[in-house]
């Protein structure tokens, strides 16, 4: 399996000024034993990636269309990220699945775009709160998984990333009983698809990740690593994080 990985997802926040984030994290944490990500917005990217250039620190994409090239305004390819200097890209964030009504195929879509730039794609899925109590939490992420993920996938090409929609800015995190019994199906369900490669991929949990919940969220098994939003927008937050990875 590939180290444990620390991703940030910056979302639509962040500014030049805010890249001074990337060199007290590059000094507070030279050598990590984990990997670390971050996806700022794409307006920030290329200089991130400029920044954080001789650094442990990598960095992705948010999202992309599924096409090379054309007439898409707005968009912006997995190739845009790869020549940005990015190494990941985040897919079928519920945000995304929310705001912009993307579905499982387009996710397929995307996800072979990703891989096509020779980039490492994020997969994202979860469930939301009505869905969570209505017991449906095991079904509505298998259906994920199975819908959104293309044939093929392997360790070196694709990391998962379990995020309950609840979970997601609120402050809120499911009991480690609750994102272990979904890690351990999703971890069973990628091996059951995808062979020795489904015991190979990255798990990662998301939602309202922090410094002071992370050693505990690590410690449950099949927790690969965290996507973390609003505490990766400050160095000493994220930096709490990568420690508690290290540790774990
Ligand atoms: C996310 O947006 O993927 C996320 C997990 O956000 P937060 O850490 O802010 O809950």
């Amino acid at each position: 399996m590939a180290r444990k990985l620390a991703a940030g997802n910056w979302k639509m926040n962040g500014a030049a000024a805010s890249l001074a984030e990337i060199e007290a994290l590059a000094k507070a944490h030279p050598d990590p034993t984990c990997d670390v990500l971050i996806c700022p917005p794409a307006t920030l990217l290329s200089r991130l990636s400029d920044r954080a250039s001789g650094t442990a620190i990598q960095s992705g994409g948010q999202d992309c269309h599924a096409a090379v090239s054309g007439a898409h305004t707005g968009d912006i390819s997995a190739q845009m990220i790869a020549d940005a200097g990015g190494s990941h890209v985040i897919v079928g964030h519920s945000e995304r699945r929310a705001d912009h009504g993307e579905t499982d195929a387009d996710i397929v879509a995307k996800a072979q775009a990703v891989w096509g730039a020779d980039l490492v794609a994020v997969i994202c899925v979860g469930e939301t709160l009505a869905e969570r109590e209505a017991g449906q939490t095991i079904n509505i992420v298998a259906a994920q998984l199975a819908g959104s993920i293309p044939d093929g996938a392997t360790g070196d090409t694709t990391v998962i990333a379990y995020e309950p929609v609840w979970a997601i800015g609120t402050g809120k995190v499911p009991t480690l009983e609750e994102i272990a019994e979904v890690h351990a199906d999703i971890r069973a369900r990628l091996t059951a698809r995808f062979g020795p490669a489904g015991a190979d991929m990255l798990i990662l949990y998301g939602g309202s990740v922090k410094p002071s919940n992370a050693d505990e969220i690590f410690g449950v098994p099949d927790v690969d690593g965290a996507l973390v939003g609003g505490a990766s927008l400050k160095a000493e937050d994220f930096g709490g994080i990568i420690a508690a990875l290290e540790r774990a």
